[in-house]
């Protein structure tokens, strides 16, 4: 193409583009819900821009928001056009090629671990997609008061910008992707074919869909048709008809006579027949009924429409864990249907351990819950509408609440945001606690009431909950301080007592022995490691319950906890733990009293080597004193009650934050 400028595919887009020519995978036609996805969301933004400047939309044809697909079999060619926000040259420059988003790499990499090709699109870069199935596409685009453009590529390196100078038409505003199809995949020209996947695709996208449909029709023979015929076969058409009349009423009158009137419709149809003829017709035929399922009543919602709007908001391939479905009245009234994922979005926990998600030039991979004001996208990266460690769950808010016409920013600070976000937080956490219900109840012993009991997948659900997302709730516990309560009791750990079995705070509690005040932990890098530790070894000798905690973020976790239901928790590799506090009865002082005494006795009869091995140390140690915590080991390093443990030592120093 003359005056075409060359561009260099960004090195790992380009790899990626490699893959996808070349891959053999079974489910290409995803590529068509990528691209149907990336018009929806075209669309969604010149909505959203509309909102303060209606001059964005245009006039006429141009102002109609909808996406059109049609394809050309003979030339193996498939179209797709929107009137979304189009690109601008630059765009089209940095969006389809020179900028590589934090996904490109993470998708590559999954890829390699056998990852599902699937997932292509929570990555980001849901585009290149239609390399699966196209061996050169063409990307024309214009933006609101831009020219129009063309971006070109075969996927071999390389892709060309040119300003489009009437070789397509003009698109008034939006973007028209033509993809010529591989050999091999003509499938996806055929209208049966693209009938039936776009339906599939499209049932949840928010704007109106249309695929040309070529059907058999009899179409009247126009008027306008007749007139043209020359004059002499008019002539005869009209004694033609002046003679059917003739007939006709003389069947009338008969028919009359007889009394009957049933027969009308067959005469209309004697009547039509000659002035109609088989013809091939084009049309464009709805697919969508751009539905909000949100809007409906959860009874009204099948499972499987459920599924299918996770899907397609979530851009996963399986289905949801859990759904939270509700409506929230008062003050501040919204509607929400929330998803939990069955597995981890891919950038999550990189995400959460930011002050603020990475800031990648093409945004946020995997985009979170979706923000409508009365019906129209607002945004799906709305900071204040859910705290970082809730991040995860997928789906859409929609208020009547917020003003529509104002910017982002604003909205992001708008005083209403503040309660949809309270309220979110609390039905997401009653979800995760219905979870933590179920499956208590499906292990309880109890077979008295059997009926209500949970069964299934509703049995399973927590502990793939806290697989996944357990280190999310850690996280909720350094961060809210209104739920911080709520979320300990959907904590889980392994203990001295069950080591192979997660349990809950109150699970420990429920095992204490008579008197004890004290939930005991310790800290370290592996299981084996910490049940081997000395410091555990005396109390668990003694009957004593120890939680052991190997996930860096549980040290940081217990600071903040300091308590649940009244009992204090202890890091046992501190100094100060003394389990006589504990005794129960009438001689605990007496008791306490001789223990002391005892124990001024030994440090005295001791001194000699503290001081000896004090010395020795000098600065190195704080201070060299005889233990009451060891059973077999003859001498351990412990931390002061107020210093750092080693654990949060080592953790500090690996700067896992
Ligand atoms: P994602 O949609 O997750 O951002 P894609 O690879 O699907 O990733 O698309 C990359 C980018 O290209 C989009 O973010 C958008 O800026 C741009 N883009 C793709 N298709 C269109 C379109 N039909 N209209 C406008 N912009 C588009
Ligand atoms: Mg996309």
């Amino acid at each position: 193409r003359d005056g075409a400028k060359k561009f260099e595919f960004q090195a790992e887009v380009n790899r990626l583009m490699d893959i996808l020519i070349h891959s053999l995978y079974s489910h290409k036609d995803i590529f068509l819900r990528e691209l149907i996805s990336n018009a929806s969301d075209a669309l969604d933004k010149i909505r959203f821009l509309s909102l303060t400047d209606k001059s964005v939309l245009g006039e006429g044809s141009t102002a109609v928001m909808d996406i059109r697909i049609w394809a050309d079999k003979a030339s193996r060619q498939l179209f797709i056009r929107d009137r979304g926000i189009g690109m601008t040259q630059e765009d089209l420059v940095k969006n389809l090629g020179t900028i590589a988003k934090s996904g490109t790499s993470a998708f590559l990499e999954q890829m390699q671990k056998g990852g599902d090709m699937n997932l292509i699109g929570q990555f980001g870069v849901g585009f290149y997609s239609v390399y699966l199935v196209a061996d050169w596409v063409e990307v024309v685009s214009k933006a609101p008061g831009g020219k129009q453009y063309i971006w070109a590529s075969g996927a071999d390196g390389q892709f060309t910008v040119s300003e489009d100078e009437g070789e397509n038409e003009d698109l008034g505003r939006g973007t028209l992707i033509k993809i010529h199809l591989k050999e091999g995949e003509e499938e996806y020209a055929d209208e049966a074919r693209l009938k039936a996947l776009v339906t599939k695709y499209s049932e949840f996208i928010n704007f109106p869909i249309y695929l040309q449909a070529t059907t058999e029709k009899e179409v009247p023979v126009e008027e306008e048709a007749a007139d043209e015929k020359s004059e002499k076969e008019s002539e005869e058409a009209e004694k033609e008809s002046e003679k059917e009349e003739d007939e006709e009423s003389e069947k009338d009158e008969k028919e009359d006579d007889e009394g009957d009137v049933v027969d009308e419709e067959d005469e209309e149809e004697e009547e039509k027949k000659p002035k109609t003829v088989k013809q091939n017709v084009t049309e464009w035929e709805h697919l969508n009924d751009n539905k909000a399922i949100w809007l409906r009543k959860a009874k009204d919602i099948s499972e499987e429409e459920y599924n299918k709007f996770y899907k397609a908001v979530s851009k996963d391939y399986d289905d949801a864990l859990n759904r939270i479905h509700f409506k929230a009245e008062g003050d501040v009234e919204f509607k929400a249907l929330l998803f939990i994922p069955k597995r981890a979005p891919w950038d999550f926990y990189d995400n959460i351990q930011r002050a603020k998600p990475k800031a990648t030039p093409g945004g946020t991979a995997s985009a979170g819950l979706k923000l409508y004001v009365r019906r129209v996208f607002i945004s799906d990266d709305v900071d204040e509408l859910l705290p970082r460690y809730l991040s995860f769950l997928r789906g859409v808010v929609d208020s009547d609440s917020l003003p529509l016409n104002v910017n982002r920013e604003m909205l992001q600070h708008h005083a209403s945001l503040r309660t949809i976000k309270k309220k979110l937080v609390r039905k997401a956490l009653d979800a995760i606690k219905k979870m933590a219900d179920d499956e208590a109840a499906c292990n309880a012993d109890d077979s008295s009431d059997d009926a209500e009991k949970p069964t299934g997948d509703a049995c399973k659900a927590f502990g793939t909950f806290w697989k996944e997302f357990g280190r999310a709730l850690k996280l909720g516990v350094l961060e809210d301080d209104n739920n911080r309560g709520r979320l300990a009791k959907l904590l889980r750990f392994y203990t001295s007592k069950s080591p192979k079995e997660l349990t809950s705070l109150s699970g420990y509690v429920s095992r204490m022995k008579p008197g004890q005040k004290t939930i005991y932990w310790i800290a370290g890098m592996s299981q084996d490691e910490v049940a081997r530790s000395p410091f555990a070894e005396k109390l668990v000798a003694e009957g004593y319950e120890v939680m052991y905690l190997t996930d860096v973020l549980d040290e940081y976790v217990m600071q903040q906890l300091t308590e649940f239901e009244d009992f204090k928790f202890a890091n046992i590799a501190k100094e100060d733990v003394d389990t006589t506090a504990e005794a129960e009865g009438e001689d605990k002082e007496a008791a306490a009293k001789a223990k002391k005494e005892a124990a001024k006795a030994l440090k005295e009869s001791f001194k000699p080597l503290t001081s000896w091995w004090k010395d020795l140390l000098g600065s190195k140690v704080a201070g060299v004193k005889l233990s009451k915590r060891l059973s077999s080991t003859p001498c351990v390093v412990v931390a002061s009650k107020w210093g750092q443990s080693a654990n949060m030592e080592r953790i500090m120093k690996a700067s896992a934050f």
